[in-house]
């Protein structure tokens, strides 16, 4: 079994510091709607169980948390960037009302093929680390519940975490860590003594065998 808390987890100061947690959206921090359909106004955003604590915990433990999100739907024509917007306010009230927030939100509004920044592409976490320059990727990780988020947080050079079943994603994806929902993928990264690691070549950057 690869994925077991021990072989990846957070950086031992949990007060902040380069680690940031890139979240992705749908089906990571909320529902999913159906393949094709988008959340395309506040009513439709329905939070899954254990996020708003989960990214609470995040923030009690001053951790920087960045959600990263592919919206297609704008280019489609199906909303608009407002409607996006009205989405993301209604994110925040309800992570508030859980006491919880996130400290950055970055949206690929494109058709795919068509930018830079639509994952698995890793131009929206490279935004963030322009805009927050102690960023550091290696310290990072990007959790999402799809195979383009694990690559491009690869891509990016954090390290990974698949949100889903075990059992169905084992071989399945190059995710370091498969964690049933973002409160238990938070819950080992969290409590874990470890800091994250990758698998893979050593970062030659660091003399330290990670
Ligand atoms: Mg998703
Ligand atoms: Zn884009």
């Amino acid at each position: 079994m690869r994925y077991t808390a021990t072989e990846f987890g957070p950086a031992e100061n949990a007060t902040g510091g380069p680690g940031t947690f890139f979240l992705d959206r749908d089906g990571t921090v909320n529902v999913k709607p159906p393949d094709g359909q988008y959340v395309t106004s506040p009513g439709e955003l329905v939070l899954l169980p254990g996020a708003a604590e989960a990214v609470r915990r995040l923030n009690a433990a001053g951790r920087r948390v960045v959600l990263v999100t592919n919206q297609r739907g704008v280019a489609r024509g199906l909303m608009t960037r407002e409607d996006v917007a009205a989405v993301h306010r209604r994110l925040a009230e309800m992570l508030r009302a859980g006491g919880a927030f996130l400290d950055a939100c970055y949206i690929c509004p494109h058709e795919v093929g068509r930018c830079g920044c639509r994952k698995p592409l890793p131009g929206l976490l490279r935004a963030a680390a322009r805009d927050f320059p102690d960023i550091d990727p290696a310290h990072s990780v990007m959790i999402g519940d799809s195979e383009s988020d694990v690559l491009a947080g690869k891509a990016a050079g954090t390290a990974t975490v698949r949100i889903g079943r075990p059992a169905e994603n084992a071989g399945q994806t190059a995710a370091d860590l498969v964690a049933a929902d973002l409160w238990t993928a938070v819950d080992l990264l969290l409590t874990s003594r470890r800091r994250p690691r990758r698998r893979g070549p050593a970062d030659p950057r660091r003399g330290d065998g990670v």
